[in-house]
């Protein structure tokens, strides 16, 4: 019996994969993107959050078994709406072994993956087979900036992509559009490049930048220091996509966008 520690079980998500869901957020991430809005997720233990209303723990150790009761009892319900259980985080396949646990133990219930891709290929082969949709965040190609703005090389990120597009799971790639970061032309094209190329994937998601993770940094003891202008807007130009004949869609969130989004 596997154990693991997760920051919340939230219900009734429905932007987390089709249907009406229940995310869970494992704790802990290998990654530092300098733009995290959720940074309660980056420690993989369960630590002390100020907030104005006071202090709250985030995070909890659950066993395999109880993550899955509590998923089970809501198998039906989410099946009826089209939905299931997402793992996200932090980043889920940190504790593989406790997510395969988990995924074992439901009944009928369709599971996205939701990662960085950040993993070994064999960890990422295990989870994402067990998985009826993976949603693969990619957020920058040129391996340089990705190191400067992550933390970590994306040489294992685009190796698992590769994986994922010989295995027999559909997925979508989604790009977090950070103002003059990940949202120029270059590093755009180089992911519309790159999924043109790739069997199995649905579509690229473009998504809002989100502005508001400052206080959250704050109540962790943290400091977010973003090097980018905040104001800026992002630039959610679909033309490398469509270009390369790559499904493509832009949630409009809190971004000035420069044409309507194409919704898939
Ligand atoms: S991969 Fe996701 S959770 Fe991890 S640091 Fe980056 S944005 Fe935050």
């Amino acid at each position: 019996m596997t154990s693991g520690v997760i920051h919340e079980i939230r219900e009734f998500t429905t932007h987390d994969g089709p249907g009406v869901r229940t995310t869970v957020f494992l704790k802990g991430c290998p990654l530092r993107c300098a733009w995290c809005h959720n940074p309660e997720g980056l420690s993989p233990e369960p630590q002390t959050m100020r907030t104005a209303r006071g202090e709250r723990t985030v995070g909890r150790r659950y066993t395999a078994e109880q993550v899955a009761a509590i998923l089970n009892r809501q198998a039906a319900i989410l099946r009826s709406n089209g939905g299931g259980v997402t793992f996200s985080g932090g980043e889920p396949l940190l504790q593989a072994p406790f997510v395969e646990d988990i995924i074992g133990r439901l009944s009928n219930v369709h599971v996205v993956l939701d990662t960085s891709g950040y993993a070994t290929e064999s960890r990422f082969r295990r989870v994402a087979g067990m998985s009826q949709l993976v949603y693969f965040d990619l957020k920058l190609v040129d391996r340089e900036a990705h190191i400067r703005y992550t933390g970590a090389d994306n040489a294992p990120i685009l190796a698992n992509l590769r994986a994922l597009s010989s295995m027999d799971v559909p997925f979508v790639i989604r790009v977090p559009l950070v103002p003059g970061v990940t949202d120029t032309g270059a590093n755009l094209r180089a992911i519309a490049g790159i999924a043109g190329s790739l069997a199995g994937l649905v579509r690229v998601d473009l998504l809002p930048y989100h502005r508001a993770a400052g206080g959250k940094y704050a109540g962790l003891g943290m400091e977010f220091l973003p090097s980018w202008n905040e104001a800026q807007p992002a630039n959610a130009d679909v033309e490398p996509f469509l270009a390369a004949a790559v499904p493509v869609s832009v949630a409009s969130g809190d971004i000035r966008l420069a044409r309507e989004p194409e919704r898939i």
